[in-house]
């Protein structure tokens, strides 16, 4: 249960005055319903409204305070002229300008002969002094509200800044004097403010140092931030790792025998990952290891070895995709390999139904199944396994936290290891999984022929359709990739259609059309069509991003590659790569291409290493975009910036180690303040699951 404590920040922005239905749901919008929203939505910038001169000797066009004495109102003759009010300051007069007011509230707010603060731009016209509907209008004790330095937030149309600073001060208000939960001594060496004083701090910059996120109290919010983070995971990862596991050590006679059965040798890569691998197997704890490898450096064969061992050891262990045509492409992958050393391997996804359903599940219960691979079905209630000692999550930043361990805890003291092609930098890893162990095949096996990248506009279809029938004729297999993005789904569904429209004219019923709003059945019809061949040219939105494998696809067309990210085209790239055949991959925009489009495109064509594009994609467009969309499950984080706080997490990190090392039930006095910085960051779901006391 939340700490009572908390109880105010979690209430509803609605319950703070001024902020009817409409005003609720703007501020939705705008950073979230709830009174710790609008603490996290930190000012970008300031206005300064100290500066308050005699208007004779007034510099124009800055932000001036004045206090002023309305003399007179001049209403407009005409419906296209201001209304006018024309003060003074005793040194010179001011007009103030009015355009389509109405004059009744500007009479009530500036009688004539009293004395008003008016804040705003300072313009000079004609040699006289105006201001155009200033921002502040107050009486002159009110002074001390306006005369100051106001925080400028981001805003949302209909949001105005002094009304969001408005809110914002009173949500502040709403905050309770919280414990502390840092070590005195080292907030006191950080010269960390406490929580309270930060957060007011942080709402009021006096200059442009207090905006930027090494000021002490935005660091020391980003600290706590990060710390609720990280003593979330590593509560989890306690749990995990205190089931103690069982020690998986195989024969290795099913290993060998699928190993003579490939017709390639093994990387030194893979090689040594598997050893990583399996050390933690033969171990007495829970294996919690992350493979990184990137796109064609064979992760599939290294899960199957990792399967087999446990399999040798008469356990069961699957393997969960993230998407049907994934988990199908496994099996192909996988089941002839088994089939040859009789073990047996079923797939179980959502369209797994009935009978076979029930069959299979019973089979799976008894232990007559040896592998399952499958999907999120894996997750069902009534899955059960016999003895499952080890559990594959392949692509996993598609799954949340939850479901991974949903699966893991189906197993006795299971094993978990997580694939992903996806290059993550170590902050991400962190910030993603704690301190999970992590492998990675930094080598992709030899004799694969480089990728012959272009990059041209969209204006040279017609060489690139003439260019691809003669590919096709030469028995080459194409994809045709179409961008097809949330914000735009419509428009970009319809251009693919009309895509797939127009390449039919060239190669008639050679083309397929395959995108993500069409039914799983019928995506798998035309994928095996594909593959089969009756198909040569597939035009797809991104749905073939991930995984998929037809080795005689040697050629890609990337349509609108500037809306990509950098690591998408790189993944999506990737699937041209599988054979030992030199493939062609043509990036085709839509001119005029940006500076940093052209320059993110040129990396795609100078390098086809997965990290150094990562790398690159962050420094031209920022972490959030690295791993494509929102939906991959990093969090995000509200107070932290991971460039410019990675220490801080990295500190976080080993602080967060130590308290669950000595409190692992955060029982100590420190324990229960830091339990209310769990929920105040909403990470107790996460550590819930670690400990039944939260
Ligand atoms: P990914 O890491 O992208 O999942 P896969 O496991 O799908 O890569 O492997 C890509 C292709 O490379 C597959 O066709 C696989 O059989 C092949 N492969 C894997 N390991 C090797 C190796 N050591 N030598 C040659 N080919 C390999
Ligand atoms: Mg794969």
């Amino acid at each position: 249960m939340r700490p009572e404590i908390l109880f105010p920040l979690f209430a509803s922005v609605a319950t703070l005055g001024g902020v009817g239905d409409k005003g609720e749901k703007l501020l939705q919008r705008l950073c979230g319903g709830r009174v710790a929203d609008l603490l996290w939505h930190l000012p970008v910038n300031l206005i300064d409204r100290t500066y308050s001169p005699p208007l004779i000797n007034a510099r124009p066009n800055l932000i001036v305070s004045l206090k002023v004495k309305i003399i007179e109102h001049v209403a407009p003759k005409t419906s296209k002229q201001p209304y006018r009010v024309i003060c003074s300051d005793g040194t010179d007069q001011l007009t103030l300008i009015f355009f389509k007011v109405y004059a009744q509230s500007i009479a009530k707010n500036l009688p004539v002969g009293q004395e008003r603060i008016v804040s705003g731009k300072l313009e000079s016209f004609n040699g006289q002094w105006q201001m155009s509907h200033p921002d502040y209008i107050v009486r002159p004790q009110e002074a001390p509200s306006v005369m100051g330095i106001e925080a400028v937030y981001p805003l949302t149309a209909g949001v105005s800044n002094k009304i969001l600073n408005k809110i914002i001060k009173q949500a502040l208000q709403r905050v309770p004097r919280l414990p502390e939960w840092l070590e005195p001594n080292f907030s006191k060496a950080r010269k960390f403010p406490t929580f309270n004083e930060a957060l007011a701090a942080a709402h009021r910059p006096q200059n442009a140092a207090d905006l930027l996120p090494l000021s002490l109290p935005r660091q020391r919010l980003a600290y706590d931030e990060l710390l609720a983070n990280q003593l979330a995971l590593a509560m989890v990862r306690r749990e995990v790792k205190k089931q103690c596991g069982r020690e998986i050590k195989g024969n290795g006679l099913l290993r060998k025998k699928v190993l003579d059965s490939l017709n390639f040798k093994l990387t030194e890569a893979q090689e040594r990952v598997l050893k990583e691998i399996g050390a933690d197997q033969a171990s007495p704890y829970r294996m919690l290891r992350l493979l990184q490898g990137d796109v064609g450096s064979g992760k599939t064969i290294v899960a199957l070895l990792t399967m087999l061992n446990a399999v040798e050891c008469g356990t069961q262990a699957a393997i969960m995709a993230p998407t049907e045509i994934l988990a199908k492409q496994h099996l192909e992958t996988i089941q002839p390999l088994c089939e040859n050393i009789g073990i047996r391997t079923e797939l179980l996804t959502g369209r797994t139904k009935g009978k076979s359903r029930t069959k299979l599940l019973e089979d799976l219960a008894a232990g007559k199944i040896d592998i399952i691979i499958g999907t999120h079905a894996l997750f069902v209630e009534d899955v059960t396994f016999k003895d499952l000692a080890c559990v594959v999550v392949d692509e996993q930043h598609r799954f949340g936290v939850h479901q991974r361990l949903s699966l893991s805890e189906k197993g006795n003291q299971a094993d978990i290891l997580v694939m992903t092609a996806t290059p993550i930098p170590r902050t991400l890893v962190l910030t993603a999984y704690g301190d999970m162990e992590y492998s990675k095949i930094d080598q992709v096996p030899e004799g694969r022929k480089p990728v012959d990248t272009r990059v041209m506009p969209l204006d040279k279809l017609p060489e690139i359709v003439t260019a691809l029938q003669r590919k096709i004729q030469n028995g080459a297999r194409a994809y045709w990739v179409c961008p097809l993005v949330e914000e735009s789904e419509k428009i970009d569904l319809a251009a693919a259609i009309g895509r797939f429209e127009s390449l039919q004219k060239y190669f008639g019923s050679a083309v397929g059309l395959v995108h993500g709003k069409m039914k799983e059945k019928e995506k798998d019809q035309v994928m095996e069509s594909f593959k089969k061949g009756d198909i040569k040219l597939l035009v797809a939105t991104t749905v073939i991003e991930v995984g998929v494998n037809v080795p005689e696809a040697t050629v890609m067309v990337i349509e609108h590659a500037e809306r990509f990210g950098l690591a998408q085209l790189h993944q999506l790239r990737g699937r041209i790569k599988r054979g030992f055949e030199a493939s062609t991959c043509i990036l085709l925009y839509n001119p005029p291409l940006s500076e940093n489009s052209r320059a993110r495109l040129n990396i795609m064509r100078e390098t086809e290493d997965g990290f150094r594009i990562a790398e690159e994609d962050l420094e031209l467009r920022g972490g959030g975009e690295l791993l494509g969309t929102r939906q991959s499950g990093f969090d995000e984080f509200r107070l932290a910036d991971l460039s410019a706080h990675k220490d801080l997490l990295y500190t976080a990190h080993k602080d967060a180690q130590m308290i669950v090392a000595a409190d692992p039930q955060l029982q100590s006095a420190r324990g229960q303040t830091l339990r209310i910085l769990l929920y105040l960051f909403e990470k107790e779901e996460y550590a819930m699951q670690a400990t039944p006391l939260l």
